[in-house]
């Protein structure tokens, strides 16, 4: 972090598990990060990684039980939001932090218009007069890059393309202008040319807003030309995390190095064959005890399972949850 700027957001070591029939279910296991003003941090990794339920249980979305936050310190404009209650959380989530979820057909409520799901939020959480709260709809709409605004106010999602629903979902998460915007794989379920201008649209937002950004994905391409640090989670683990460009230059851990070979190269060259990374995430049934990647990495060591890794300092902002960056380790092990 920056000397001397204290992060937007910054959470402490964050656990969260699920009590099942087959046993607890550690999902998030010692979480930390932070998030500056006006950066847009990536989270990656594939589906089970531990990176939406972490979000979720920043915001309090998750379902107790069978859900718990076992531990952990969640500091947002000098509170922990891990101490408030409901009305408090509520107050929080979707004014002072936006959230968009992946699919804006089943977030967007199908029976009122879109103006009226824009100006919801305005009149809850800032107390604005009807007429106010339409004309703040039309900006928003057109800040997001909807035409006509003034009379698509009047229409309802399905008369919206899957693109511009996408965009609704912007406008109204932006609408109580937060300090931080948490996005969900919000571009999943578009074809790749209106991706590309939901993520340039996102880039122009943050840059003229000066909103911090977590975008969630499962796709490292997604973010590369977006994000400015990028974390990447295993198993309900934070393996890797580093600037952007430093994560695709000199990636540390086995699985951002498989995470990057599975990116299609764009070079001209005749493209090698896209690498599937064998097997599949764990479930973490009990504490972990070992390293949540060892059953599909081709350089696992002893210690590997006896020990789960800590995350080591590998140069400036850099850091990854690897025995192989421990020189000690990989001498006990030769
Ligand atoms: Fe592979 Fe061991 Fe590193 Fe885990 S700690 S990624 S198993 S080498």
């Amino acid at each position: 972090m920056p000397h001397g700027t204290l992060p937007v957001l910054d959470v402490q070591d964050l656990k969260t598990v699920f009590k099942t029939r087959a046993g607890e279910v550690h999902a998030v296991n010692d979480v930390s990060f932070h998030l500056q003003k006006g950066e847009l941090l990536g989270v990656v990794g594939e589906s089970g990684s531990g990176k939406s339920v972490t979000m979720m249980s920043l915001l309090g979305l998750l379902p107790m039980p069978p859900a718990e936050i076992r531990s952990g310190r969640v500091m947002f404009e000098g509170q922990d939001l891990l101490t408030l209650d409901p009305k408090g959380l509520r107050s929080v989530r979707g004014a002072r932090i936006g959230f968009i979820f992946q699919d804006p057909m089943t977030s967007l409520n199908p029976v009122f218009t879109v103006g009226h799901q824009i100006a919801e939020p305005l009149r809850k959480h800032m107390g604005m007069s009807k007429k106010r709260a339409a004309e703040r709809s039309i900006e928003l709409l057109e800040l997001v890059g909807i035409p006509d605004a003034g009379r698509r106010l009047y229409d309802y999602p399905h008369q919206f393309s899957g693109g511009m629903r996408q965009r609704v979902m912007i406008a109204i998460a932006l609408a109580c202008d937060p300090q931080v915007l948490i996005a969900d794989e919000p571009t999943t379920a578009l074809d790749v040319t209106i991706q590309a201008q939901i993520l340039e649209l996102m880039k122009e937002l943050r840059d003229k807003l000066g909103m911090a950004v977590i975008w969630i994905t499962h796709d490292l391409g997604v973010i590369a030309g977006i994000a400015d640090r990028v974390m990447v989670m295993y198993g309900g683990q934070v393996v890797e995390h580093a600037p952007v460009h430093e994560l695709f230059a000199n990636p540390q851990h086995p699985y951002t190095s498989a995470l990057l070979k599975t990116i299609p190269s764009i070079s001209g060259k005749r493209a090698a064959r896209l690498t599937v990374i064998e097997g599949q995430p764990p479930l973490v049934l009990g504490a972990p005890t070992s390293c949540p990647f060892r059953d599909r990495c081709a350089q696992a060591m002893p210690v590997c399972a006896v020990k789960v890794p800590p995350r080591y300092d590998v140069g400036e902002g850099h850091d990854a949850a690897c025995f192989l960056v421990d020189p000690l380790e990989v001498a006990n092990a030769g």
